[in-house]
């Protein structure tokens, strides 16, 4: 989306990125037409995991999660996990707005980081969850249909999120204005 604002006697062209109430709300409407086209054609289990993935996706995995975002206080006291990934990746960068690589980032990050606690908090003798990476790699291998779903789903609502912010084409990430963090 672009605006023309007034500028020092002269008009410019500016992206104008949605807020994050925006996209807030057109993931909550979208999540409807998305959980019911993809059950009309795999089914109503897939139709809805598909819906409450996007729905996810779009209010706690969102690519806004590198910067102070809506998506980011969701996460409550958990927030503190986001803090290197917000740290070291820069706003709308590449990781984190970009088509496919974005939602894998933040999903390895995150699986990486659980994983990493899981292990430390082990390493003082208490078991937290008894389940290792060898039990979730075979239930993703038993349900794999319904893993790719849930998948696809994100990353529909990181490609909603792209739209939105005007930067659906690789090639306009570098054209387009980063927000300073806060
Ligand atoms: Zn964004």
């Amino acid at each position: 989306m672009y605006i023309i604002l007034p500028y020092k006697a002269k008009f410019i062209i500016v992206n104008s990125m949605a807020s994050g109430q925006n996209h807030d709300k057109a993931t909550k409407i979208c999540c409807i037409p998305i959980a019911i086209c993809i059950g009309l054609f795999f089914g109503l289990g897939h139709g809805m995991i598909a819906g409450i993935s996007f729905l996810i996706g779009g209010l706690w995995l969102s690519p806004d999660l590198d910067t102070y975002s809506n998506s980011l206080k969701r996460w409550g006291f958990l927030k503190f996990l986001w803090w290197p990934y917000r740290k070291l990746i820069p706003h709308r960068s590449f990781f984190s707005h970009s088509p496919f690589i974005g939602t894998g980032f933040r999903l390895i990050y995150i699986v990486l980081l659980s994983l990493i606690i899981k292990r430390l908090i082990q390493s003082f003798g208490i078991t937290l969850v008894p389940i290792s990476i060898f039990d979730l790699s075979s239930l993703i291998e038993t349900y794999r249909a319904q893993f790719i779903t849930a998948i696809l789903g994100i990353e529909g609502s990181a490609w909603l999120h792209l739209i939105l912010d005007g930067a659906p084409n690789p090639i306009k990430w570098n054209k387009l204005k980063r927000k300073k963090k806060p």
